[in-house]
């Protein structure tokens, strides 16, 4: 351990609106921690600048799974066993059930949240290629009210996000509208358990008539922020899948991503790791196909 606890101060107001009028009293002095999975990381090795944290752990508002007609609203607080054991995430939002079965160990799963997965914005994160394909809306929360975010402009850069300074996620956003596609879901790392991908995929497609009425694709660890492919998409609707559409849209999604060197992997074997995932996403569309 090479933090000093003492130098550190741990507040747990056990409510929103307490959370948020301490962040607003003194902007971007205190940093929220809720499972603590990433932010301990930094601590333990002595490289987490905040001196203050604010415990977002056990706010009820924002540990909720609330199911509606139209949509479910995932509290940012929700941690990965929450997210696996629930039915209706199981059942229509596999791609998300699956990336919470594979972020890190059961230790991690018990704590790690949904929110700070985003909030940490790595581009290696599990979970949230699945959150662009299944179109994610976020509520982000300050003393100066609640704001709608599109999930896919939440990212602006590198570990650069939409929240301000003063802000929380709230809650994340799925429409229910996916329940009919077929979906496929890749980790690619050293292992499944305890490693950071190397590429990750999730990915939901539909056939109608024979040919791809809606494809959705997108990929972690290949670009700066987590990407949905939307060229390889529009390129993807309304064909029927054959061996030269495979071969089309693995160059496509080369074109697309902008892999790079680092200690995980090569940007070489990403490139061709992220097309063998989409090919294999197709492959499986077709045979769903052929079934049906
Ligand atoms: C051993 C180990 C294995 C791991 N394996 C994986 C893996 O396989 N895949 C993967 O994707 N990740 C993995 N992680 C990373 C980590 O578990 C996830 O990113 C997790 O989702 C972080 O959630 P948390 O609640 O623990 O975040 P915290 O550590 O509490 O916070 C992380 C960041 O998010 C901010 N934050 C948290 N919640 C909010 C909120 N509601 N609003 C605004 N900001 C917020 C915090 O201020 C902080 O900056 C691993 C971590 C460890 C230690």
């Amino acid at each position: 351990m090479r933090a000093d606890p003492a130098e550190y101060r741990l507040v747990s107001p056990g409510n929103l609106h307490a959370v948020l009028s301490l962040m607003a009293g003194e902007p971007a002095q205190w940093l929220p921690i809720a499972g603590g999975t990433d932010v301990m990381v930094l601590y333990s090795a002595g490289k987490l600048p905040n001196r203050k944290l604010i415990n977002i752990w056990n706010i009820p508002e924002i540990r909720q799974i609330e199911v509606f007609p139209d949509r479910i609203r995932i509290g940012a607080a929700c941690a990965y066993t929450e997210l696996r054991r629930h039915e209706i995430v199981s059942r229509e939002f596999p791609l998300l059930a699956t990336a919470a079965s594979w972020t890190g160990g059961i230790a991690n799963q018990n704590r790690g949240t949904l929110g700070g997965n985003i909030a940490n914005a790595s581009p290696a994160a599990d979970s949230l290629p699945a959150l662009l394909v299944y179109d994610a809306e976020l509520t982000l929360i300050s003393v100066r009210g609640e704001r709608r975010v599109a999930y896919r402009n939440f990212h602006a850069g590198y570990k650069q996000t939409a929240l301000a300074v003063d802000e929380l996620i709230r809650d994340i956003s799925l429409p229910r509208r996916f329940r009919g596609y077929v979906s496929h879901a890749r980790k690619v790392g050293a292992r499944n358990a305890q490693a950071i991908s190397k590429v990750c995929l999730a990915a939901l497609g539909q056939i109608a008539n024979g040919v791809i009425r809606d494809v959705r694709l997108a990929l972690g660890s290949v670009a700066p922020v987590p990407l949905r492919l939307s060229e390889t998409e529009h390129m993807l609707i309304g064909k029927n899948i054959e061996p030269s559409l495979i071969a089309a849209a693995k160059k496509s999604v080369v074109k697309e991503i902008q892999p790079i060197d680092d200690i995980r992997s090569t940007a070489r074997y990403r490139a061709a790791v992220a097309g063998n995932l989409v090919a294999e996403f197709l492959e499986k569309l077709a045979a769903e196909r052929a079934r049906a």
